[in-house]
């Protein structure tokens, strides 16, 4: 299976995040990426950095205001040169604006030039710094994503995109959830241009809500998310059964909330639910948004899966026959996502 990922994706070193009113330690850590590599050498799976790929393969899912912010505000944010500001802060926000976008509807780009402003606007929440390195690490990312979809597009049946940062979480114009660019929708996107139908199957532990509003509108791409209840877990506004797209997109999207505490049963059950959806939707290629933070040790999940639920997801990729872009979103838990990856892999190839 052709791999993809570049040692830039590993610059991207976030110091902090604010969890309940404390700035934390960050957990998207660089390590995360190692031990999936270790897996795939172990495997003797070989790992291709992605060439350098056209923003447009970004703007197909984002706004060019909101690239052109992320790719710059590390830089403006140096230059504000603020009493008590001291250089090589992270970019974080202060502003919290009030959206008020209906689902799959885009907002205008920020009005406002000034920073603080942009800031607000464009990072979602308290988990996204950017850093001095954080932009070529999100673009590289994505590279990694696109050259996935593009090596599927050349006649492979399968390619994984080692992504990091992840990307389900970001929406077309706002980064959350430790996510900047939806290397996933970028995936999708590129492979909707190729295939017609497409599909997203999401089986990290959070909703993939970035990846449903980008495509809540399109009858082409049906979007499918098992997570965690989001009543009570990130990313609480969206993720609910009743969200089943909007428009011509209408019935495209489907949420398969899991009780939090479900384990591997619950996960089959629902995963069945999801090849059904995806059978019935006859798409002509698959994207799998794949976390590890389902596992039962991992120190953010609220589900108990272990390596079987993983071995049972690669098995269904490989019974759905459909080329197919497996590309990394979360997964907390150093020591484990690496096994996770591997079991994944033994049921993908039989
Ligand atoms: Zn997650």
């Amino acid at each position: 299976m052709q791999t993809f990922f570049c040692p830039d994706q590993l610059l991207h070193t976030p110091q902090q995040f604010m969890r309940l009113g404390r700035l934390m330690p960050a957990t998207d850590l660089p390590s995360r990426a190692e031990s999936l590599q270790t897996t795939l050498h172990a495997a003797g799976v070989p790992v291709h950095s992605p060439p350098e790929i056209a923003r447009t393969a970004l703007e197909a899912v984002h706004t060019p205001q909101y690239l052109d912010y992320l790719e710059t505000a590390y830089e403006r944010w140096q230059d504000l040169r603020r009493p008590g500001v001291e250089p090589g802060i992270e970019v974080l926000p202060n502003q919290a604006p009030y959206a008020g976008m209906p689902p799959g509807q885009d907002r205008p780009p920020c009005p406002s030039p000034a920073l603080a402003a942009q800031t607000g606007y464009y990072l979602g929440d308290l988990s996204c710094p950017l850093g001095p390195h954080s932009w070529r690490s999100i673009l590289r990312s994505a590279h990694s994503a696109v050259a996935a979809a593009e090596t599927v597009i050349g006649g492979a049946r399968a390619a994984y995109a080692l992504c990091r940062p992840s990307g389900h979480h970001a929406h077309r114009d706002r980064a959350s959830g430790f996510c900047f660019v939806n290397n996933n929708a970028c995936a999708a996107a590129r492979l909707q241009q190729a295939f017609g139908r497409v599909a997203v199957l999401d089986v990290d532990a959070h909703h993939g809500d970035g990846t449903q509003n980008i495509f809540y509108a399109n009858p082409e791409v049906l979007t499918v998310s098992i997570h965690a209840d989001p009543a009570q877990y990130f990313p609480f506004y969206t993720g609910y059964a009743h969200e089943r797209g909007t428009g011509a997109g209408l019935g495209c999207n489907l949420n398969l909330p899991l009780a939090h505490g479900s384990g591997n049963a619950e996960f089959l059950q629902a995963l069945a639910a999801a090849r059904q959806a995806i059978t019935d939707f006859r798409p002509e290629a698959l994207v799998l948004a794949l976390g590890f933070d389902t596992y039962k040790d991992d120190p953010i999940s609220v589900l108990r899966l272990d390596f079987d639920a993983y071995r049972a997801t690669g098995r269904l990729l490989r019974e759905l026959a459909l080329p197919v872009v497996v590309v990394q979103e979360g997964g907390y838990l150093v020591e484990a996502i690496g096994p996770g990856l591997a079991a994944f892999l033994e049921g993908l190839h039989g």
